[in-house]
């Protein structure tokens, strides 16, 4: 790095010169390279450089000029006594919290804007022409004016104002002035630096000495080129310093560390946006375990906080995890949970003793607190000690970013506890509502480890030098970049005194001054676009066609190679641990897991490894379809109750829906699960009782059109032996037909298929199963056919294979169907046999390659993809042509 304002910056503060930069990101960045340089010097102490950002150059000049008592408030300040303001003024309007704090956010910025650009209108009588929104500001901003004079508290907005006729009044010397990162100076910068005295702005750099303009044919392969030319100059130059630009850092920062890491290494990048606290692992764990005391949270934020590591000890988290499994097992899950009612739970696990003895006292110590209003620096004060008698953030030690995510979360309670400065009292929910508008808005950055990628936004770019510069989203839609106005302000007034966004050339003239830096902050500097993005064609920026001229199509040394490396070093296991020949739990799913994915099956059976849906508020699709099969049981149990055969099904006929609607009251008194029935309103479950009714009524009303049949069994257990392998069965339904042979059936309400079955590599092998080896070998397998009970008349039908579909299932099967054109031959059941011994015998061998029977069709009903890894797998394409079945049992 060597431009020539790099250097002049650096000179000037080796002379122990002062430097004030537009923004604290470009003081760090200034304060890096200082140190830097010193350190390439073979320096080993050195005085530390002057340099403040703005903001906190005018609060120093503040604090030392400006003695009258008056309190400078912070954001969070402010922020509540404009939410204070508009909730009086506009009782309707500010009724929800969430609206009210965003107007007071847009009201501070109004504030901010009025002060830098147009301070004049800061005077109420010369708004006394506004209307509308603009009206209802203007005297909001006249209220706060009053409660600050009233307060002794002022606006940090208002400081550089005030302080220009402090400075003009006093003549004393003051020093020279350095500034940097200032793309244009706002009208309040320009009065106040001249009041200082003698200022000058860092000179830009000479232009760069390389520009090239790229066009990349999507946002995917933009990303790519840009990430391989980092690590093509850091191949070239291992102390290269890159900076690269975007503007999707927000939305794309998970796919850009992807690619970062694909075609760079870790720890060679850094961003220099931070993320919000919210979302930083340390600072969410805190805020949902204060949530948790005393209100419920979501299941997927409690099963998040068990594997945060922050909640409890490593052991106690262990447990708790197995606690959360537990109650899934016993069919217990919430959608979100109480702390009390979570602590009820028996779901046959114990909750760690010590986590229990440290959480019941602490939310009773909330409760106890929480009876009356306190000032936010005593919840303040709560808070840390709630935390610390949980045990967050745990015992163990914190890595560096951890010590400073905590450190910044210390520093937003202290924030909210300033909100005590006008000493009022608050409730906890005001509290701790307070703490996540905190977290939201504070953005938190790792202190930099000096990697030689940094990766920015335009304008965080201010000030910034580097050997080599990458600008991706270079197309005309983005760049000039568009913003929008303050809805608050007259959009006369923001124009006339050329606000940001005010107009279309202010965008313009604005990004060109941003383009304009950027070439000159290095020798060699690129930009890219998509031709192509969400499926609509993109243009390139016109302002950069104006300084790079018209992009090219990426050189092929931008290009990843065809197959993409892989992260993983592959590894051929051939290590085969065989599995003692026994029983096995997990029935015929075993067996059809080993077909879809030997690794699976591995993973399921072995490794006790379990995919989790979502809970619902109401009955899961599972639960639903297991009652189906309990009403279906209960009909066709025989006597007393229920009938056995087609001939009983025709006697009721003319009683048949309170015949069914009889068992469906019985089922759900027993087999409703206890969530459903405490969680719901009766009518939910009145409705689902019709529903139950309907569909089985019309089923049977379908199967009393059947040949001739006897229910041998239903829901019948069958022990299987296959190859060794012990096999627990449970059939739903065997049928004895018109020709003495039997019918295997399945009842499902999903969307099925005997396709399902075909050889060479069946995506489920259950009814083949049961048909192959759980029936007796002197019986005749006349068919195996799922029952598919689904609404709707031509969703109703059995599907499958059927020796002889018409004399012995349907009389009136039309011979284009299915059942009727490919009938199930003797051949069929021996072939399924063989197959499915075959596969047995491969999980007895201990068979577990990750080999997804339809990439990634397979993989994405499967849910086990964190533990295989099958996605860092490159040498697997999707097979478009694959079957696309899907399995919708239950
Ligand atoms: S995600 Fe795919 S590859 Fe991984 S275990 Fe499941 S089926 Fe196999």
């Amino acid at each position: 790095m060597g431009t020539s304002s790099a250097v002049e910056i650096d000179a000037w503060l080796r002379g122990g010169g002062l430097v004030v930069t537009a923004s604290e990101r470009t003081a760090r960045s200034l304060t890096s390279a200082f140190h830097r340089a010193r350190r390439l010097e073979g320096l080993a102490a050195w005085p530390a450089p002057n340099i403040h950002d703005w903001q906190t150059f005018v609060r120093s000049a503040w604090a030392e000029r400006v003695s009258d008592g008056r309190l400078v408030l912070n954001s969070i300040q402010e922020q509540s006594l404009w939410a204070e303001i508009i909730a009086a003024a506009e009782p309707q309007a500010a009724h929800l919290a969430g609206a009210r704090d965003r107007l007071a956010s847009l009201a501070m910025e109004a504030l901010r804007l009025l002060s830098n650009y147009a301070p004049a209108l800061l005077n109420e009588r010369a708004r006394a022409g506004w209307d509308q929104d603009a009206a209802a500001f203007s005297s909001w901003l006249t209220a706060f004016d009053g409660v600050c004079r009233n307060g002794r508290v002022v606006s940090a907005a208002r400081l550089p104002l005030e302080l220009i006729p402090v400075l003009q009044a006093d003549s004393s010397e003051r020093p020279p002035l350095l500034l940097a990162g200032f793309d244009r100076l706002l009208p309040v910068q320009k009065e106040f630096f001249a009041a200082w005295g003698a200022c000058s702005l860092a000179p830009s750099g000479e232009a760069a000495s390389r520009i090239a303009f790229h066009a990349a044919s999507d946002p995917s392969s933009e990303l790519e080129a840009c990430a391989i030319w980092c690590r093509r100059q850091l191949a070239a130059n291992p102390h290269a310093r890159l900076l690269v630009v975007t503007q999707d850092l927000r939305t794309r920062r998970g796919e850009m560390e992807r690619a970062f890491l694909r075609f760079t290494r870790a720890g060679a990048f850094e961003f220099s946006l931070g993320m919000r606290l919210d979302q930083v692992a340390l600072a969410r764990s805190a805020s949902l375990l204060l949530h948790w005391l005393d209100d419920a949270i979501d299941e997927q934020e409690l099963d998040w906080l068990f594997s945060s590591g922050y909640a409890a000890t490593p052991n106690e988290l262990q447990v708790l995890a197995a606690f959360m499994r537990a109650t899934r097992h016993r069919n217990m899950q919430r959608t979100s949970w109480p702390l009390p009612q979570f602590i009820r739970q028996r779901p046959g696990a114990e909750l760690p003793a010590a986590w229990l003895a440290r959480m019941m006292p602490v939310r009773q110590r909330l409760l106890d607190f929480s009876r009356s209003a306190h000032t936010p620096l005593e919840w303040a004060d709560l808070v840390a000690a709630l935390l610390h008698d949980i045990g967050w953030p745990d015992a163990r030690p914190l890595t560096s970013a951890e010590f400073q995510a905590h450190h910044r979360w210390q520093q937003a309670i202290d924030e909210c506890a300033s909100l005590g400065f006008d000493g009022r009292r608050i409730n906890w929910d005001d509290f701790l509502r307070a703490i996540d508008r905190t977290l939201s808005e504070t953005l938190f950055a790792p202190e930099s480890e000096g990697a030689p990628i940094l990766i920015a936004g335009p304008a965080e770019t201010a000030g910034l030098t580097a050997d080599a510069v990458w600008f991706m989203g270079a197309s005309e839609d983005t760049w000039p970049a568009v913003g929008t106005t303050n809805p608050l302000l007259p959009l006369a007034v923001q124009r006339q005194a050329v606000m940001p966004h005010a107009t279309a050339q202010l965008d313009w003239d604005l990004a060109a001054i941003m383009t304009r830096r950027l070439l000159a902050s290095a020798h060699e500097v690129h930009f890219s676009f998509a031709r192509q993005s969400d499926g609509v064609e993109m243009r390139p920026s016109r302002l950069v066609v104006q300084f790079a001229g018209p992009p090219q199509a990426l050189q092929t040394e931008l290009k990843p190679p065809p197959i993409p490396e892989p992260l993983t070093v592959e590894f051929r296991d051939a290590t085969e641990l065989p599995f003692p020949p026994g029983e096995i739990a997990g029935g015929s799913n075993i067996l059809t897991a080993q077909s879809q994915c030997p690794f699976k099956a591995f993973a399921i059976a072995r490794l006790g490894a379990e995919d989790w849906d979502a809970a619902e508020a109401g009955l899961t699709a599972i639960e639903r379809g297991q009652l189906v099969h309990d009403v279906l049981h209960s009909v066709w149990a025989g006597p007393p109750n229920g009938i056995r055969s087609h001939a009983d099904l025709v006697k009721i006929a003319d009683h048949l829906p309170s015949f069914v609607a009889e068992h469906v009251r019985r089922v759900l008194d027993e087999k409703l699960p206890s969530h459903a029935r405490e969680g719901m309103p009766p009518r939910y479950l009145e409705l689902e009782e019709l529903r139950l009714v309907n569909l089985v009524t019309e089923w049977l009303r379908y199967e009393s059109t059947r040949v001739p049949f006897a229910v041998l069994e239903t829901e019948q257990k069958s022990d299987a032996s296959i190859a060794g392998l012990e096999l627990h069965l449970r059939l739903d339904r065997i049928d004895r037909l018109i020709d003495n042979s039997l019918l295997v059936i399945d009842y499902k309400t999903g969307n099925v298929t005997p396709k399902s079955w075909d050889l060479p590599r069946p995506d489920d092998v259950q009814l083949p199963l049961y048909a192959g080896f759980a029936t007796a070998a002197d019986e005749r397998i006349g068919g195996l056919v799922f029952a598919k009970l689904r609404a709707g008349e031509r969703n109703r039908e059995f599907a499958g294979r059927i020796k002889k579909a018409r004399e012995t299932l349907l009389g009136n099967l039309n011979s284009t169907t299915s059942l009727v054109k490919k009938p199930l031959k003797d051949q069929d059941l021996d072939d399924w046999r063989a197959y499915i011994a075959d596969r047995a015998q491969n999980f007895l061998n201990g068979r577990a390659e990750v080999d997804p029977r339809d990439y990634p069709n397979t993989c994405e009903r499967c849910g086990l993809q964190a533990l295989c890894r099958i996605e860092e797998n490159a040498s697997l394409q999707a097979d478009e042509n694959g079957d696309d079945e899907v399995d919708a049992d239950g």
